[in-house]
């Protein structure tokens, strides 16, 4: 007898794989060099400091176990005073909350924060990560773009003088991913005065902004309103794979999200958790772990923008690159980043297409390179890869 296979959910229907994930399988291969990639170097990660914290941890009676939904009490504390530092106001332990990556946070403030068919803004070129979050909450999504001070708060605060009402607004404010740049000053202080104006929530995505190169960011969008929860990450300064995010929220969205992660998955990870605790608590080995990542990024992502500003001249701009692990390149002759990718592969460089970003097509002429992985010999010839495959697509 033949069977009738039940149907999904509905809202499956208008998600898609991530364009990056399935590139990501073409460029594989190892003699092309990935610019694709949004990996943090797994050479530079902590792996003996690590060991010795998971030895502590393991020799102690609870990382075994459960633990608490919000996380291991312990690691909460040391998150709660980094925030403190970082806010510049006194932030509880009951106020974050932490979570399987910040990953995590995005789909349960989703779920906490978001009927169907609410409206959510998100940056043009977005974080797909987040973009597909907010799609598979069947949000309404208006994209408003990125300028080199972030995003446009300006039109922001025009969508909202029509009339819009969002649910949410969701920004990456430190060294975007993919954007590349950082949110000015004056535009945090302003996004955070529409939130209070208008009683919409802020989620302020920040995994990057510990890995400055030169200066570091300006305060939070966090520090201005209690309508911002921000988000944050070991992943980038230690290891992606403790599975270790936070948030800083309010209660109300903290007991939200509490009940949520107990259907999720009932709590974290006990034993990463202090694992994370360990490294973050250690003060002085912490500083100049995330120093030496600082160190070798900033010089990765110099040579990058050199060798794109001195092998394509004006054909092409380039954000500045002062921290984070990405530049977005504009070529300005033309040159469509999806046509020249084949070719690119073929010369043997990978990057991603800006059109995998762009929130309802666009960004043609756009590329994101990552530069956290390779060397700065390896960019400048990647580089030239690039520079050889976009002259024979002239031919
Ligand atoms: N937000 C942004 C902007 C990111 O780039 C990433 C990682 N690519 C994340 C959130 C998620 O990171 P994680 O879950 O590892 O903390």
């Amino acid at each position: 007898m033949s069977s009738t296979i039940p149907p999904l959910a509905g809202k499956l229907s208008g998600l898609q794989s991530s364009a990056i994930r399935d590139l990501l399988k073409l460029t594989a291969r190892a003699e092309v060099i990935s610019l694709a990639g949004g990996l943090p170097d797994a050479a530079l990660m902590p792996r003996d400091r690590i060991a010795a914290a998971a030895a502590d941890a393991l020799s102690g009676p609870g990382c075994l176990q459960y633990t608490e939904s919000p996380g291991w009490a312990p690691l909460r504390e040391v998150l709660a005073a980094r925030e403190s530092a970082r806010l510049g106001r006194a932030v509880g332990v009951d106020e974050v909350f932490v979570t399987h990556g910040s990953q995590q946070a995005l789909s349960l403030l989703a779920e906490v924060l978001l009927d169907p068919g609410a409206l959510v803004v998100v940056e043009n070129p977005a974080y797909v990560g987040a973009l597909q979050v907010f799609r598979a909450a069947s949000a309404r999504i208006v994209a408003l773009p990125l300028d080199s001070e972030g995003l446009r708060v300006d039109l922001l605060a025009e969508l909202l003088a029509s009339g819009e009402r969002p649910a949410l607004v969701h920004t990456v404010s430190n060294f975007h991913n993919p954007g590349g740049v950082t949110m000015s000053a004056e535009r945090r202080r302003a996004l955070a005065e529409l939130a209070d104006a208008h009683g919409f929530w802020v989620i302020e995505d920040d995994p990057y902004g510990e890995l400055y190169f030169d200066a570091p960011a300006p305060a939070p969008v966090a520090a201005y309103s209690r309508n911002v929860i921000r988000l944050s990450s070991a992943s980038k300064i230690i290891a992606p794979t403790l599975r270790v995010g936070w948030m800083t929220a309010p209660p109300s969205v903290f007991r939200g999200v509490e009940l949520l992660k107990q259907g999720a998955d009932l709590c974290g990870s006990a034993l990463t958790q202090q694992i994370a605790a360990d490294l973050l608590a250690d003060a002085a080995w912490l500083s100049g772990h995330i120093e030496s990542v600082r160190t070798a990024y900033g010089a990765r992502a110099k040579a990058l923008v050199h060798a794109l500003r001195d092998r394509f001249g004006d054909r092409l701009t380039c954000t500045d690159a002062t921290g984070g692990m990405f530049v977005w390149a504009d070529f300005t002759d033309g040159t469509d980043a999806q046509e020249l990718l084949p070719r690119a592969l073929d010369a043997g460089v990978a990057y991603v297409p800006g059109s995998a970003f762009a929130v309802d097509g666009g960004y043609r002429h756009s590329m994101r390179l990552c530069f956290s992985t390779s060397d700065a010999a390896t960019l400048t010839e990647a580089v030239d890869r690039l520079a050889g495959a976009g002259q024979s697509a002239q031919l």
